[in-house]
């Protein structure tokens, strides 16, 4: 979008009256944004200019042309190539042959339906059902088998660790134990004067 008084493609065009033209000049002077969308209409229709003057491909070669090339029938295939329609009939024509293409082939190409159908004929849907079940009974009991296996692991991690958390709460206990026998004994041993005095 260009914030110009007036379109920049008609200034462009030289279709502004020159009052206009004038504020349009004025405004690109100070404009960045406009004076580089006139860059590019100025390079679009330079590359529009180089495009008129490349030749526009008449016609697509087909390898079986030359043998069609001398006959009135080729003659003709030519004159309708060049003519306005051409690319309509080319399009049906090239439809109609993969048509045809698709109705002689099918039955050889598309072996692999008939089979599935002929095998799925054959196996009940309970048969189906049950092998699926089984599968799925199979990756379940693999994946509970290694769960198991996790969980027996983190259980013998984890009596490891209560057995030594025991161990060592028994030595603390001991030490305690201890330390109350030793204050015991030592009052015992400080008491028997007061009971004897009794
Ligand atoms: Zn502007």
């Amino acid at each position: 979008m260009s914030c110009s008084p007036f379109d920049l493609r008609d200034y462009f065009l030289q279709e502004l009256p020159d009052q206009e033209r004038r504020q349009v000049e004025a405004h690109v002077r100070d404009c960045q944004g406009c004076r580089e969308e006139l860059e590019r209409l100025g390079m679009t229709q330079a590359a529009l200019f180089s495009l008129r003057d490349e030749e526009i491909p008449q016609r697509v070669a087909f390898v079986s042309d030359a043998i069609f090339e001398p006959s009135p029938w080729r003659r003709a295939w030519s004159g309708l190539w060049n003519s306005g329609p051409r690319l309509g009939f080319v399009s049906a024509a090239m439809l109609s042959a993969a048509l045809v293409v698709f109705a002689f082939n099918r039955p050889v190409a598309s072996p692999a339906p008939a089979a599935v159908a002929a095998v799925q004929a054959r196996i009940p849907d309970a048969e189906i059902q049950a092998r699926i079940d089984a599968a799925v009974a199979r990756a379940v009991a693999a994946g509970e088998r290694q769960q198991n296996e996790k969980t027996q692991a983190l259980m013998a991690e984890l009596t490891d660790a209560r057995q030594k958390l025991s161990q060592a709460a028994e030595e603390y206990n001991l030490g305690v134990k201890r330390q109350a026998l030793e204050v015991a004994l030592a009052y015992r041993q400080a008491a028997p004067a007061e009971g004897e005095g009794q």
